[in-house]
């Protein structure tokens, strides 16, 4: 579906046309974004918010009208919405304000088995500056949470904030997150939602969602990279000390003392990624004209002819179940380690991840070994599909000769 929209997939490789499959590392950009962003520094560059001339004004419209867009597309108020470096920035950010100014020894953070290292180092580096422990929700069999085990863990006294993907970039199973921050606001506990893989493939809500912050980058959306969004609830982030120091995140200066601005500035010290921002504005003007409908059908559509191919080669197994899911598939081969396919493959201008995806806990956790990933988005195809099943059979052939 329009793929004629994005240039890089008109590219050829190894005689064919380029297959991306590897959309949950990062998406292809849409021509409008290319262009927005060339746009800006062709007739627009300056810097935002300082400067008291028109041109620095006019970058300041662009940057702040952005920031309007992405609040209403994820359904958050402007002054909720704090750009970063990507979703890795998001969540040190929660890590170092808000858990360094609410948590102490002994406090509980609830993580799944299944988070990025995004989502786990920042908190492992808390454990060790802070002495809290941390907390895992396993999984079932099947690949998706152990909600009796969650329950549980949400209701210790000693827990006090639950950081959760709502996507594995792994297992691509969508968790039920309704469950688990119902129980975390009962309980009390504040909430982190991870959104980096959903939020390219499902319509957000952060009001809906009613969790406290929620993190994605704009790269994995048809955005520029180097560019994440930060949405927390404002009457938390208002008592939230600065994450980072520097200019524009200051009211006033002085030798001995700073004050710091209101929210949303206080989290955006020094020039911004102003370009990364109109960037993914123009990424979120493209989806929302394509309409999430038919972005959701269509990968609706590309998941069930994955799935229904996939059951027709029995040397490949899928980790995890295969409903309720992304496009995102983990796979563990017969005789054929990952690394190989992905050289192989890429070779014939296929182009996927093999490894443990930043997510080397769940590897062992699941103790399956590095595995290979097959990540789609809408403009991927059926025949796309069927080319990759056929180099991987010959390649599975090749291997068990
Ligand atoms: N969380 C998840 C689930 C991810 O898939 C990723 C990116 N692979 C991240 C966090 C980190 O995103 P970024 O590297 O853009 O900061």
């Amino acid at each position: 579906m329009n793929r004629e929209d994005f240039p890089i997939l008109k590219r050829s490789w190894s005689g064919r046309t380029l297959v991306y499959f590897d959309n949950a590392a990062t998406s292809q950009k849409p021509q409008t974004v290319i262009k927005a962003v060339s746009n800006y520094y062709r007739r627009h560059n300056s810097n935002v918010h300082r400067a008291l001339n028109p041109l620095a004004e006019e970058a300041t419209k662009y940057y702040e009208e952005a920031r309007i867009k992405i609040a209403n597309f994820i359904g958050a108020d402007s002054d909720e919405i704090i750009f970063t470096r990507g979703a890795t920035e998001g969540i040190n950010l929660v890590a170092r304000s808000w858990g360094e100014e609410n948590l102490k020894r002994g406090d509980l953070v609830i993580l799944t088995i299944a988070e990025h290292h995004a989502n786990l180092v920042p908190w492992l580096q808390l454990k060790k500056r802070l002495g809290i422990d941390i907390a895992y929700i396993e999984l079932k069999k099947d690949g998706s949470l152990d909600l009796t085990k969650a329950k549980s863990l949400i209701s210790d006294p000693r827990a006090k904030l639950i950081a959760v993907t709502q996507a594995s970039n792994v297992l691509g199973i969508i968790n039920p997150l309704d469950k688990l921050l119902g129980w975390a606001k009962k309980n009390g506990l504040a909430s982190l939602v991870d959104a980096s893989q959903t939020a390219a493939h499902l319509d957000l809500n952060f009001k809906e969602l009613d969790c406290d912050f929620l993190v994605f980058s704009g790269h994995k959306l048809g955005g520029p990279t180097g560019l994440g969004v930060f949405a927390g609830k404002r009457n938390i982030l208002t008592l939230m000390p600065p994450f980072l120091g520097g200019g524009d995140m200051i009211n006033e200066v002085h030798q001995d003392s700073f004050t710091s601005a209101e929210v949303p500035y206080r989290f955006e010290a020094g020039t911004p990624h102003i370009a990364g921002v109109i960037g993914l504005g123009a990424a979120i003007d493209y989806i929302s004209n394509l309409s999430w409908k038919k972005i959701i059908k269509e990968e609706q559509v590309l998941t069930q002819y994955f799935l229904k191919v996939l059951s027709t080669h029995p040397f490949v197994r899928l980790i995890g179940r295969s409903d309720l899911r992304l496009p995102i598939f983990s796979l563990v081969i017969d005789g054929l380690h990952p690394h190989d396919a992905a050289d192989l493959l890429g070779r014939a201008g296929i182009m996927l991840r093999a490894g443990f995806h930043c997510a080397q806990p769940l590897h062992e956790y699941l103790s399956c070994g590095p595995t290979l990933r097959v990540s789609l988005s809408f403009y991927n195809t059926k025949e796309e599909i069927d080319y990759f099943f056929e180099k991987l059979t010959d390649l599975y052939r090749s291997f068990s000769a």
